[in-house]
């Protein structure tokens, strides 16, 4: 994560360089999570068309609502793993 300042705001950020990477997943993919090592499914969200997309993938661990994926690729820096059918 970083941050920018723009018109005065602070606005958090974050970049994925292309070797980061990982395994291809869509949304009802189960994955195993790196937080409570539990299986979760991949969820993906809605454009301004309220159209579904998988751009972000998320999942939920409790509470909590975390990344995974970024355009149907998992981030290895996220710890997240595919779990295979
Ligand atoms: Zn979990």
């Amino acid at each position: 994560m970083g941050k920018i300042i723009l018109e005065g705001k602070v606005i958090p950020y974050f970049t994925v360089g292309n070797g980061e990477f990982g395994k291809t997943v869509r949304a009802g993919d189960k994955i195993v999570c790196p937080n409570c090592g539990e299986t979760h499914v991949l969820h993906g969200g809605k454009n301004s068309e309220g159209e579904d997309t998988e751009v972000l993938l998320v999942y939920s661990c409790g509470k909590r609502t975390l990344l995974a994926a970024v355009d149907n690729r998992l981030v290895d820096r996220f710890g997240v793993r595919k779990l295979e059918a």
